[in-house]
């Protein structure tokens, strides 16, 4: 860990234990984090990024301690999360926050946006008196672009966008250093996505936040993030800097949803050879042998069904879990 490593993770899992019958018994595991470790460094974005079901959003839960990790380790700036008692643990919790996908559901509608945004505040004692509370309050909601004036508002009043905004003003009430953001534009239309995260980027950039940017879309990570890791079935199947892997992804499976970004020109999307992903995401309650992504990659091999592959290094930065030494390149950009 260098000293400016805020988020450390390592070997982490969370595997539920799945049970049937009058009598609970337990017929079988779901591994839905399998061994996850990667840092993020103070002020950077991570993308974590997979199709649903991959265990990006559950890995997210499990670094907030939102669900209990079955083994491994998350250090916070040092400090193992794991080893915290439930006082220190809810003081560490200021200190890392989480952007939920819908923000309509994570708000709740009878609850004004000052109330809202203010309840942290209240729980943690951070604004004692109603006046502080407004006054935070109003500081906050221009932090994320909206007007104080309608803090009295309730989340129906408002569009998907400035609804994630409030979710996004509330997550920072605490001044987190940590923000996990759990497809945070997912729910938005596409001309707005692009202002949630070019927000996000400013607040980064203003407040010095390091973020965990959970999609399943790698375009929505690309800019934000400074390293890119993509899961599937509950590990973490290439790492590497964001520009590397656009630019030499080294797992089918990156190449696939590489090739599932569209490309603007029309020309060029349709002269493009694609790498599609046939079916969807095997159930994680019985996953393939060896390669879990055998089933779907074009380039298996009678080794992937038996022999589970390691990550290792294929750059600076760089690893890939993948027996073939080199992945045939397909035209991603047309
Ligand atoms: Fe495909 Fe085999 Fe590589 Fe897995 S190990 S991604 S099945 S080539």
């Amino acid at each position: 860990m260098t000293t400016d490593t805020l988020l450390q993770v390592r070997d982490l899992k969370v595997h539920f234990a799945v049970k049937r019958g009058l009598l609970q018994r337990t017929v079988g595991t779901v591994k839905a984090v399998d061994g996850v470790s990667f840092d993020v460094a103070r002020g950077t974005t991570l993308g974590l990024v997979g199709e649903s079901g991959c265990g990006k959003s559950t890995t997210g839960r499990a670094l907030l301690r939102l669900v209990e990790p079955t083994s491994g380790s998350v250090h916070l700036g040092g400090v193992d999360l794991g080893k915290l008692g439930t006082g220190d643990l809810r003081r560490a919790r200021r200190r890392m926050q989480m952007i939920f996908q819908d923000p309509y559901a994570s708000l709740n509608p009878r609850m004004t946006i000052l109330d809202t945004v203010a309840e942290p505040l209240r729980i943690h004692g951070l604004a004692k008196t109603p006046r502080e509370r407004l006054e935070k309050v109003a500081h906050l909601m221009q932090t994320v672009g909206l007007e104080p004036a309608y803090m009295r508002r309730y989340p129906h009043e408002f569009s998907g966008g400035q609804r994630q905004r409030i979710g996004i003003a509330r997550a920072l009430s605490l001044s987190p250093e940590l923000v996990v953001a759990d497809e945070p534009v997912s729910a938005l239309d596409v001309s707005i996505q692009a202002q949630i995260v070019n927000l996000l980027a400013k607040l980064q950039a203003d407040l010095g936040l390091t973020y965990v940017f959970i999609a399943h879309d790698l375009a929505v990570v690309r800019h934000l993030s400074r390293e890119i890791a993509v899961m599937y079935l509950g590990r973490i199947v290439e790492r590497a800097p964001a520009e590397e892997l656009f630019a030499h992804p080294a797992h089918p499976y990156t190449q696939a949803l590489l090739s599932a970004i569209p490309i603007p020109d029309p020309k060029i999307e349709r002269k493009r050879k694609r790498l599609v992903l046939v079916g969807d995401v095997p159930s994680p309650l019985n996953p393939p042998s060896g390669c879990h992504f055998h089933t779907r990659c074009p380039y298996v091999m009678d080794r992937c069904k038996v022999d589970e592959p390691e990550l290792v290094a294929r750059g600076e930065g760089h690893v890939a879990a993948c027996h073939l030494d080199e992945v045939p390149a397909i035209d991603i950009t047309g």
